[in-house]
């Protein structure tokens, strides 16, 4: 609480009495802390891939450069790392973006099926390389959204979906029609995620399994901008996952007439 306190004074200078007000600062200091908490994620996340950047690059001026074996894999570090901050940082400008309360989609009548095919084309290589069977159940349904901005959305999905399964597993993609609205589903047989975890899953930076997450190449923004980009749609993303068996993202979105 912040307390203050002042006298009430009436006619000819008499007290009449103190007012003392106590303010509640409990969501004041909750925004405080989550703004102090962002900076320092972001300066951790930002540092790590500069301390590996340079660290490599130095001691290959420093000679290392002279064995091509040493010279090839270090390299191969820092070019990773750089796509990396190049991902981090992309997807920062992205978050502070469709954070802004003035942001608005392009939303207009599209073709949900070509959305979702578009989405799975470009992650087609990290599917193949699991071997993961996507299973498609889409009806044809027209909604009123931004396809851009839809392919981010389903591609965020489907990388996750594909990042936390296993070799050999099925994902199924579903797009239907209930009560109005379009229904969107991600479904995978992945290592799915505790239910005291699932509140701050879109939480920037959120991730259930820190190290793994990080080394599985995300960068902690994706659900965050997923769920703004959902929400400037007017519309709502939920998620179903039990320990073990797997996870549904459900994303609703509203039918173009
Ligand atoms: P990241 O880049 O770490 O994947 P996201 O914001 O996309 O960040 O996701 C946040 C966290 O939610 C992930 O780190 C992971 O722990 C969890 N998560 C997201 N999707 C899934 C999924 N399909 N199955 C299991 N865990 C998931």
């Amino acid at each position: 609480f912040n307390v203050y306190g002042a006298p009430v004074i009436g006619e000819h200078e008499r007290w009449l009495g103190i007012v003392i007000v106590f303010q509640d600062i409990t969501e004041l200091k909750r925004l405080e802390q989550i703004r102090k908490d962002f900076v320092a994620n972001v300066s951790h996340e930002l540092r790590t891939p500069v301390t590996s950047i340079k660290g490599f690059s130095e001691t290959l001026l420093d000679g290392a450069y002279k064995d091509t074996e040493t010279l090839l894999s270090f390299l191969e570090i820092v070019h990773t790392e750089s796509n990396r901050l190049e991902m981090l940082i992309n997807d920062l400008l992205d978050l502070s973006k469709v954070e802004q309360s003035g942001f608005r989609v392009n939303a207009q009548p599209m073709n949900m099926e070509a959305v979702i095919k578009r989405a799975r084309e470009m992650i087609q290589p990290k599917i193949d390389e699991k071997s993961i069977h996507l299973k498609l159940e889409i009806q044809p349904i027209n909604v009123l959204g931004d396809a851009n901005r839809l392919i981010q959305v389903m591609m965020n999905l489907l990388i996750n979906a594909v990042t936390y399964s296993s070799n050999h597993t099925e994902i199924t993609i579903r797009l239907f029609r209930k009560d109005n609205r379009a229904i969107i589903q991600v479904e995978d047989q992945g290592i799915g995620i505790e239910s005291s975890e699932i509140e701050r899953l879109f939480e920037r930076f959120y991730r259930v399994d820190r190290a793994r997450s990080r080394n599985s190449g995300g960068t902690g923004l994706g659900l965050s901008i997923v769920k703004h980009l959902i929400e400037a749609h007017h519309g709502q993303v939920e998620v179903d996952s039990t320990v073990g068996v797997g996870t549904t993202f459900t994303i609703y979105l509203p039918l173009a007439i």
